[in-house]
């Protein structure tokens, strides 16, 4: 910080640590540093922790209170982007993420793998003529939908700005990736709120271009 380089902060939040995150958003604030609030993502490796996997009420509760400690001290940039798990609050889209779609991920033995959580499943490696080509073509991995062929998540009026959540965790709780996410009722609990934060936050700095000129 003392030389000029702001870190944007990723923080992930589990039912073990939804409590602290008040505490860890006003230490971000006070900085002024960029942040996104992402929900924990049981896997294979962290099955065995069960006070992480995501109770409701635990992160409902947890980010309330840190929206609380948002609205004390609004930053000037845009938080739509990242203030509630992969939603996309800032412009509408139809897909989750860019996997399947956009999105390589390459490890140390240049093989290529649809998404960092899959990143021992790849699908090619870096000597194909056209990566991309054979990642959106793979219909075996991670299955990428438009919210629209989510079930429960058609006629819902988040869907463009929260377009069903991760379909890696989807498929981890339910089986399926055509079907709404996990987290809904944390999600639609939350975007009314986060909503709420963003026109406290424009009112706040109305006059000055700068602010409204990032949005
Ligand atoms: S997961 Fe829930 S909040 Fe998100 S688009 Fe589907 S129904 Fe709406």
């Amino acid at each position: 910080l003392e030389h000029g380089l702001a870190p944007s902060i990723s923080v992930t939040v589990s039912s073990r640590t939804a409590q602290g995150l008040p505490k860890l958003m006003a230490w971000i604030l006070e900085r002024d540093l960029p942040f996104s609030l992402n929900f924990y993502r049981e896997n294979e490796l962290s099955a065995s922790h069960e006070d992480m996997r995501l109770d409701e009420e635990k992160i409902i509760d947890g980010m309330l209170a840190a929206f609380n400690v948002i609205e004390k001290n609004l930053p000037r940039r845009s938080f739509l982007g990242g203030i509630i798990d992969r939603a996309n609050l800032s412009a509408p889209h139809t897909h989750t993420c860019g996997v399947g779609q956009n999105y390589l991920v390459f490890d140390q033995n240049g093989q290529v793998a649809k998404c960092q959580m899959h990143i021992r499943k790849p699908v090619t490696d870096v000597h194909a003529e056209d990566p991309l080509s054979l990642i959106r073509a793979d219909q075996v991995g991670i299955q990428n939908l438009p919210v629209m062929e989510k079930e429960g998540c058609g006629s819902c009026e988040w869907r463009h700005w929260c377009a069903g959540g991760c379909p890696l965790e989807t498929h981890r709780a339910t089986g399926r990736y055509d079907v709404k996410s996990p987290n809904c009722k944390i999600y639609k609990a939350l975007f009314p709120e986060a909503l709420r934060l963003e026109g406290l936050r424009l009112l706040k700095y109305q006059d000055d271009p700068e602010v409204v000129a990032k949005l």
